[in-house]
Order: C-alpha cells, then sequence, then structure tokens
C-alpha cells in the first residue's frame, strides 16, 4: 500500500500575531510543514508523540512550544530579559520545543537534549533534512551533563517541557545554566501550593521566581502555565543530584 502524506499544518497566522506578537515568514511555515510530515513518519518507527492531526500538532507542539518565546515576541520586552545565544531543550523528546525554538530563532544555537538514543538519532537526521545549521544533538542525561564542565553553566537558557515535577526540572536546568541565564518550565495546571515548595528548592539550587504565564491554548482552550526562572547564584557542586534522584525524590 503506497503511504498518504499527512494532511497539512495550519497557518493560523492571525493566532499567532494576536497571541504571540510574531508570524512565522513564509520559509518558517515551510519547515514547520516539514517538520509535521517528518514527525508523522517518523512515528512509525520510534515512539515520538501521540498528536499527530494537524490542527492539534499545530496547537500542542507548535504554538505550545513558541509560547515560551513569549517574552521575546512583545512589543515592550520585559527587562529582566536577558541576550540569549545558546539554549538547551532537555528532554526534547520528538524535538519539543527545541525544534520549533530553532526555526524561529535561527540566530539562537539550540542543543536538542534527550537520554533516548533512538530520539536524538532521528532528530539529527530530520533537522539534517530540514537544512537547520543551529542545532546540536546529544544522547545523555541531565543529570550527567550538568556535571560535564564542557557543559555546566554554559547556557544562556534552558527549556524544560514535560519532563517531570517543576523542582525536578529545576535541578536539571540551572546547573547547565550561566549566571543570570534563564529555565523556561513549561507546565499545565500551577498551584499556590506547588509554588511555595518550588521556590524552597530554586533557594537550594541559586534560582529565583521571576515570572509566571498563564495561558490558554488557542484552539482547545487548554490551561498552560510558563515558568521564567532566573539563575541568581552558582549552583551548589552536589546538584544535579546522582542519575535517577532528582526524579525519585524531588527537591
Ligand atoms: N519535551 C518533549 C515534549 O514536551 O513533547 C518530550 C517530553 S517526554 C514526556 C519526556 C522526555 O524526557 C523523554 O523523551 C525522556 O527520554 C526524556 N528524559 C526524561 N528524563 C531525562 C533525563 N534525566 N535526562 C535527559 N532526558 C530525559
Amino acid at each position: 500500500m503506497t503511504d498518504m502524506l499527512a494532511k497539512q499544518l495550519p497557518i493560523n497566522g492571525h493566532i499567532w500575531q494576536e497571541t504571540l506578537h510574531w508570524l512565522p515568514s513564509d520559509e518558517q511555515q515551510g519547515l514547520f510543514e516539514q517538520l509535521y510530515q517528518g514527525i508523522v513518519a517518523g512515528n512509525r518507527q520510534v515512539n515520538l508523540t501521540r498528536i499527530t492531526e494537524p490542527d492539534g500538532f499545530w496547537e500542542k507542539h507548535l504554538w505550545d512550544s513558541l509560547s515560551g518565546l513569549a517574552p521575546w515576541c512583545e512589543p515592550q520586552k520585559p527587562e529582566w530579559l536577558p541576550t540569549v545565544k545558546t539554549v538547551i531543550d532537555i528532554g526534547t523528546g520528538g524535538g519539543f520545543p527545541g525544534v520549533p525554538v530553532a526555526i524561529a530563532r535561527s540566530q539562537w544555537h539550540v542543543t536538542l537534549l534527550d537520554s533516548t538514543r533512538k530520539k536524538i538519532a532521528f532528530l539529527q537526521t530530520l533537522c539534517e533534512q530540514l537544512g537547520l545549521t543551529n542545532t546540536t544533538f546529544l544522547a545523555e542525561r541531565a543529570e550527567v551533563l550538568g556535571r560535564d564542565p564542557k557543559h555546566r553553566a554554559q547556557y544562556d537558557l534552558a527549556m524544560v517541557r514535560a519532563v517531570g515535577p517543576a523542582s525536578t526540572c529545576a535541578e536539571y536546568a540551572l546547573p547547565l545554566l550561566k549566571k543570570s541565564g534563564f529555565a523556561v518550565l513549561f507546565r499545565g495546571q500551577w498551584t499556590d501550593e506547588e509554588e511555595d515548595l518550588f521556590v524552597g528548592a530554586l533557594d537550594t539550587l541559586g534560582g529565583e521566581l521571576v515570572a509566571i504565564c498563564p495561558w490558554e491554548t488557542p484552539l482547545t482552550q487548554g490551561v498552560r502555565h510558563c515558568l521564567y526562572v532566573k539563575k541568581v547564584a552558582k549552583t551548589d557542586n552536589d546538584f544535579p543530584r546522582t542519575v535517577g534522584m532528582p526524579a525519585k525524590h524531588p527537591l
């Protein structure tokens, strides 16, 4: 049987503009489409995502990934915003948020990190097919990378989506950030009780919660929160703890 091409992604230009004050160029829209077709095709070999319908992919992968960049898109950028050159997407899975971010911000260099070698090998091939030259691929655990002097305190921005509790994500991200770098943690629901625990964990790791951006996803009104954490002090050498500890015993 001949494989059918997946249906095309919507453009939704007015939604990009109204929500994120940003609009993909024709070239970026073309890359999003190639990314979508590549992921749908790759999903037959590697378990990358359950979301393969065009509207769902657009909303839950593309729009959701780029919602984390909203402060960089605003007409009036907040004064806490750092200058970014180096980005790491921790636990990138099928490439989210890292690949859409690399497409939307070609001047940023995005490292895609995941502990599953098959996913990273797939992403490397796909990004080469897309012609992206601002991406690097690492099959490793965040706990190992955070103790490697080649990576510790080297990144301006870390992004983490759907990798575990917020304090686990912070323990992966903060050791990798330069002082004054930022982590963007993508969360669904977010409660005051979670925030109290999280702020305590950040104290231990040298982080400060600077902003929380609440969102409703634009097609199905799902609840989202992007947390912006600044690295205000060097992370103690005890962190990240050994492989598995941040997930098993979140701070
Ligand atoms: N961030 C993607 C997204 O939002 O679609 C993928 C989320 S998926 C649920 C979690 C991913 O994190 C998996 O691909 C897993 O292999 C990776 N992961 C979990 N713990 C990790 C760790 N300690 N270091 C590196 N990758 C990790």
